[in-house]
């Protein structure tokens, strides 16, 4: 499901609720509270959640939106993802998805611990890890800040990897969902499906290394050259979405009480991916770059 072509790029939406008698006083719609707020008064909801002990202002707690209006600005996306890069998302790992306080750069130390076992070939009890998921070459498409669309390869266990380990190279990209060519036929001869260009012309990809990842060209294929696999887009996706796909998909009944970061992006801000927990047999799903939620 696409939808961003039809979602504003901002993710709050400033407007004068009563020109007539508060004139430039700037409201929102609280996608969590489904109410119309000030600024100063989503600032305080989330100051008074802080030491909140009753749940009364739970839904504040954690917001993103409410972290930035506390300092007295508008949630600007720039704002809100730079805050992703700070407080409890800094804390997540790309691999699982938890969040984790011990951890070995973007993975947390029982991931770490789980890859090194496989790399030795053997586990804490000397046996051969058995349930590790090797790690392969996994892609992610990006469009970069300036317009250019990016297509990069991480070496990762998980689909989530990628997005997220994308979106950190490249500071202020968002995530794309759409394929490098339009056309992705299914050559009968040779068993496979081929990215074709506007020619008909199978496309190969050149590789280059950059940093932790390698950068993508596709281009024609030369004659004998193997045409470059065809791969699943990021799917993109809004809270209210996932959490109906978790309420009936067995993927739903592996969410916990804890906040898990799943493989779908944010269809509003393409700039973080949807987390969810159970709490109270209620499912919650937010965003962890604009932060948007949807609880069931
Ligand atoms: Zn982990
Ligand atoms: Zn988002």
């Amino acid at each position: 499901m696409s939808n961003a072509a039809t979602i504003p790029a901002e993710p709050v939406n400033y407007f004068e609720a009563y020109p007539e008698h508060l004139p430039g006083v700037l409201h929102f719609t609280c996608p969590r509270l489904h109410a119309t707020l000030t600024l100063a008064s989503c600032a305080a909801r989330h100051g008074l959640a802080q030491g909140d002990t009753l749940g009364q202002f739970s839904a504040c707690r954690n917001c993103a939106i409410g972290r930035v209006h506390a300092t007295g600005q508008q949630a600007t996306l720039d704002r809100l993802s730079k805050l992703g890069n700070s407080g409890p998302m800094a804390k997540l790992c790309v691999r699982c998805g938890h969040q984790r306080d011990r951890r070995v750069g973007p993975i947390c130390i029982s991931c770490y611990n789980r890859e090194l076992e496989a790399k030795k070939g053997c586990n804490a009890k000397g046996k051969p890890p058995v349930t590790y998921a090797p790690l392969r070459l996994r892609r992610v498409g990006l469009e970069l800040p300036n317009g250019e669309i990016r297509w990069v390869l991480f070496e990762a266990q998980t689909w989530l990897e990628p997005l997220l380990r994308g979106l950190k190279a490249y500071p202020g990209a968002k995530l794309y969902d759409e394929q490098p060519s339009n056309d992705s036929p299914w050559n009968e001869e040779a068993q496979r499906f081929e990215y074709r260009d506007e020619h008909d012309q199978a496309l190969a990809m050149e590789i280059e290394r950059q940093d932790d990842h390698q950068v993508v060209r596709y281009r024609p294929a030369l004659s004998g050259e193997l045409p470059a696999p065809v791969v699943a887009p990021v799917s993109l996706f809004n809270p209210g979405f996932v959490t109906e796909w978790l309420r009936v998909s067995e993927e739903g009944q592996a969410i916990g009480k804890e906040w898990r970061a799943l493989d779908y992006g944010c269809g509003a801000c393409r700039q973080g991916v949807m987390q969810a927990r159970r709490r109270a047999g209620q499912l919650e799903v937010r965003c962890t770059g604009c932060g948007m939620a949807n609880t069931d």
